[in-house]
C-alpha cells in the first residue's frame, strides 16, 4: 500500500501555514497520508493538525528535538518514513526543509525533487531557470521525497472527522550528536511573515537606506496590515536582511496583493511573486518591466506617493 508522510513545519509552537499546503498536495497524490510533527511539547501543533485530513497525526515529542538540528530531525523523519513504508515523503518549500528532507532521503538512499507546482500519475512538474522552464520528473524507487510550493497548493480544507493523535518513539541515544544548538537569535517582528501574508507590501533599490524602507515600505505595509518585502538589490547592499528578499534566490510567494515599491521587475524578482492574484506597481519609470505584469501601476517617485498613500490610507 502506498503512504504518504508530510512533513510539518512549526515556530514556538505555532503552525506554519505552508504545512496545511502539503498536506493539500498529500491529499491530491490520492493516497493516505500522515502528518509528522517533529519538536519538543508540541501537543498544540499536532492539534491544530488534526482537522487537515491525515489518516494520522504523528507526533515525536522529545527534550532532544526541541531545536530543529537537521541530523537529529533527518534521523527521526527517516526511521518513521521506514516503519511505516512511507512511499512517498513531503514538506512545504522552506529553508526548514532544505535543510532536513534531503539528509532523511540520502539516509534511505531516496530520490528527491524540489519545488514541486504540479503532480499527475507519479509524474511530478516544477519549475526552474527562475520560473522560464517547466520540468516534469519521474523518480525512482520505493521511496520519494518532494518538497512542493505552498503557492501552488491551497492548504487543506478543514476535515469533519479530527484525525487521532499517535506518539512515536524517539529512541534518544540513537540519534545523531554532531551538531549541537548553542543559540537562537530571532528578529522579532509584529508584521506576518511573507510566505503567510494577506499582503506585500515589497521594497527594492528606490529606497536609499534602512530609515527610508522603514518609514516607506513598513510604514505602508503597517498601515495595510502586510508583510514586508525586499528585492535583492537592498539585501546587497545592506539595507534589508536577506529574510526579507523576495525571488528566485528568496522567498516564493503568492499573495493577494503586491505591492512593487521601486523595484524594476527582473525576471529573477519575478520568478517569487508573478503567481500573486493582484500585483501594483510604483515606479517612476514607465518602461519598467514591473509594469508588464501589474494590474495597477503608479508612474511616480517612491518618496512622494508613499507619505501620500499612507496619508489616504489612514483616513
Ligand atoms: C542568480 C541570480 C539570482 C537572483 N535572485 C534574486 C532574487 O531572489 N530576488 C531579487 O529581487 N533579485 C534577484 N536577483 C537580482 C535581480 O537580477 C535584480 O538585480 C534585482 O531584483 C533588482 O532589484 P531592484 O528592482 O530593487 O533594483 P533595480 O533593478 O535597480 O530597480 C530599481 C527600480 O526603482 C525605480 N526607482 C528608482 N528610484 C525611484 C524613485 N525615487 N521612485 C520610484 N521608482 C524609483 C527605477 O526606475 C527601477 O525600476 C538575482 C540575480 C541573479 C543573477
Amino acid at each position: 500500500m502506498s503512504l504518504t508522510l508530510v512533513l510539518t513545519e512549526h515556530d514556538q509552537g505555532q503552525l506554519k501555514l505552508a504545512s496545511l499546503s502539503a498536506a493539500a498536495f498529500a491529499a491530491q497524490v490520492g493516497e493516505p497520508f500522515d502528518v509528522l510533527v517533529l519538536g519538543s511539547g508540541v501537543a498544540t501543533v499536532a492539534e491544530s493538525l488534526r482537522t487537515a485530513g491525515a489518516r494520522t497525526v504523528l507526533v515525536a515529542d522529545h527534550a532532544e528535538l526541541a531545536e530543529p538540528l537537521a541530523d537529529r530531525y533527518a534521523h527521526v523523519i527517516a526511521a518513521v518514513a521506514k516503519a511505516r513504508g512511507a512511499t512517498l515523503v513531503v514538506g512545504a518549500v522552506s529553508t526548514f526543509t532544505k535543510d532536513v528532507l534531503p539528509r532523511a532521503a540520502a539516509l534511505l538512499d531516496a530520490a528527491m525533487v524540489s519545488d514541486v507546482i504540479g503532480y499527475a500519475g507519479g509524474v511530478f512538474r516544477r519549475a526552474q531557470y527562475a520560473g522560464n522552464a517547466l520540468a516534469t520528473v519521474e523518480l525512482e524507487g520505493a521511496v520519494k521525497f518532494a518538497t512542493v510550493r505552498s503557492a501552488a497548493f491551497a492548504a487543506a480544507a478543514t476535515s469533519a472527522t479530527p484525525s487521532p493523535v499517535e506518539a512515536v518513539a524517539v529512541d534518544a541515544a540513537a540519534l545523531p550528536k554532531h551538531t549541537t544548538f548553542v543559540s537562537r537569535e530571532v528578529k522579532k517582528s509584529a508584521r506576518p511573515d511573507a510566505t503567510e501574508a494577506r499582503i506585500i507590501v515589497s521594497g527594492g533599490r528606490a529606497l536609499k537606506n534602512s530609515e527610508d524602507f522603514e518609514r516607506l515600505v513598513g510604514g505602508l505595509a503597517d498601515t495595510l496590515g502586510a508583510a514586508v518585502g525586499s528585492s535583492r538589490a537592498l539585501v546587497d547592499a545592506g539595507i534589508t536582511p536577506n529574510s526579507l528578499q523576495i525571488g528566485q534566490t528568496g522567498k516564493i510567494v503568492a499573495p493577494e496583493l503586491y505591492l512593487a515599491v521601486g523595484i524594476s521587475g527582473a525576471i529573477q524578482h519575478m520568478a517569487g511573486m508573478k503567481d500573486t492574484k493582484i500585483i501594483a506597481a510604483i515606479n517612476k519609470d514607465a518602461e519598467a518591466p514591473i509594469f508588464e505584469v501589474a494590474d495597477y501601476g503608479l508612474v511616480a517617485d517612491v518618496y512622494e506617493a508613499v507619505p501620500e498613500l499612507i496619508q489616504k490610507l489612514k483616513k
